[in-house]
């Protein structure tokens, strides 16, 4: 399996990995920076796969990763103009998925994913997310008068999420901001909500490895807090690779946590900023909020697994720790 865990781990506190580093980082002034987590115009972020790489490029970014929801259709763009700026780009997306009851985001890694039928299987999916964003629009409509051609004339053409529902419902003066449009309508158990359709989590995972890719449970600290451990325990159970340890919506404390828990677990550790453009304003690639910093070492050691041959469908599977 894996090499004994490095001297200074990523479970460490920021100021011991710094003092590691320091060495390292003499002669350069910036270290070119890491992101796992993005999305362009296919999905729902508001650049074009141009516009996300040439702002990667601007960042300071070394590997970025394009992650657009249950797609691939920016990939090659984003390589090919990656190539060129000197940005290496990885082929990744977040998988919507469906583990004990709960919505996972399962982001996929790997050059195989688009050959493997991965983005093709996904089209279902997708259909099913239109008839899903219609039904929020009807329950809104009867509820506060904002509808799904009100939610999609604001997405311009962008991949409807819920996040377009919440920004109707502010302008209209219907919801304080967002945080009171999810509490009110659209977080799970309110009246608008409608769960995305997404694959049985065990399938996408063996979709995933049967692709030669790498699979890394999505910001695990979304998920509700009374069903994550034995969501997690699912997911490790179905051969998930990986936890998102570093996301902006996971806390200084948090982000050591599941970086700590993933290594307890074998598992590997990622990061990155869920950019979306203009879509999601204060997130920047790369740093996040201002104070994300993914080590570059996710990176070897998720390339190390990608070129690992795919794990045999009946491996035994550790049990989790929490924690
Ligand atoms: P959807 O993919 O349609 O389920 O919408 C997901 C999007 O809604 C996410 O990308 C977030 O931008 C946003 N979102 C989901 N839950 C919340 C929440 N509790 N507060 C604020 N935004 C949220
Ligand atoms: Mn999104
Ligand atoms: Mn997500
Ligand atoms: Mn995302």
């Amino acid at each position: 399996m894996r090499d004994a865990a490095p001297k200074a781990t990523w479970a460490d506190p920021p100021r011991r990995r710094a003092a590691a580093a320091a060495a390292g980082r003499r002669r350069r002034a910036r270290a070119p920076l890491v992101d796992l987590h993005s999305h362009t115009r296919a999905s729902d972020g508001s650049d074009t796969p141009d516009e996300l790489v040439a702002a990667a490029a601007r960042a300071g970014i070394g590997v970025l990763a394009v992650t657009d929801h249950d797609t691939l259709a920016a990939a090659e763009a984003a390589r090919a103009l990656g190539r060129r700026l000197g940005v290496e780009v990885l082929t990744g997306c977040e998988l919507t998925t469906e583990a004990e009851g709960e919505v996972v985001h399962l982001l996929a890694y790997g050059d195989g994913l688009a050959a493997a039928g991965v983005g093709a299987r996904y089209a279902a999916v997708r259909d099913g997310r239109e008839a899903r964003n219609r039904a929020i629009g009807r329950r809104l409509r009867v509820l506060t008068g904002v509808g799904y051609e009100d939610a999609a004339a604001l997405a311009g053409g962008a991949a409807l999420s819920r996040a377009h529902f919440a920004r109707v419902l502010i302008a209209r003066g219907v919801a304080r901001d967002v945080a009171d449009a999810f509490e009110r309508w659209l977080g799970p158990g309110r009246p608008a909500y409608v769960a995305a359709p997404g694959l049985p989590l065990a399938e996408a995972v063996a979709m995933v490895h049967a692709a030669g890719g790498v699979a890394v449970v999505a910001h695990p600290g979304r998920l509700p807090a009374i069903t994550r451990d034995r969501v997690l325990a699912a997911c490790v159970e179905a051969g998930a690779d990986g936890l998102e340890a570093w996301h902006p919506q996971h806390d200084r404390d948090e982000r050591r946590r599941w970086a700590g828990q993933a290594e307890r677990n074998g598992l590997l550790v990622t990061g990155g900023s869920d950019y979306h453009g203009s879509h999601k304003p204060g997130i920047a690639l790369g740093t996040g909020a201002g104070d994300l910093a993914v080590p570059v070492d996710a990176v070897a050691e998720l390339r190390a697994r990608l070129s690992a041959p795919p794990a045999p469908a009946a491996s035994p599977r550790r049990t989790v720790t929490s924690g």
